[in-house]
């Protein structure tokens, strides 16, 4: 496998502009994403989970870090 075929198996789901429907990769809803949702690691595309999700999580670390101290 290239890196090509292996960059889309990774994040072809998530492309900016790709065909379709894009799926929270959590809560499998179909949402849309705007221009705050693009991966900052990964310019080309889209984060995996919706922004609902992604607070969900963000505030959950938040919690666990809190816990710890
Ligand atoms: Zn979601």
């Amino acid at each position: 496998m290239n890196r090509l075929e292996e960059y889309n198996k990774k994040y072809g789901e998530y492309l900016i502009d790709k065909e379709g429907d894009y799926k929270c990769g959590k809560c499998k809803k179909i949402w849309l994403p705007t221009d705050a949702d693009i991966n900052r690691k990964a310019m080309m595309t889209y984060y995996k989970n919706c922004g609902v999700c992604r607070l969900y999580l963000y505030n959950k670390c938040i919690e666990y870090r809190n816990r710890e101290t």
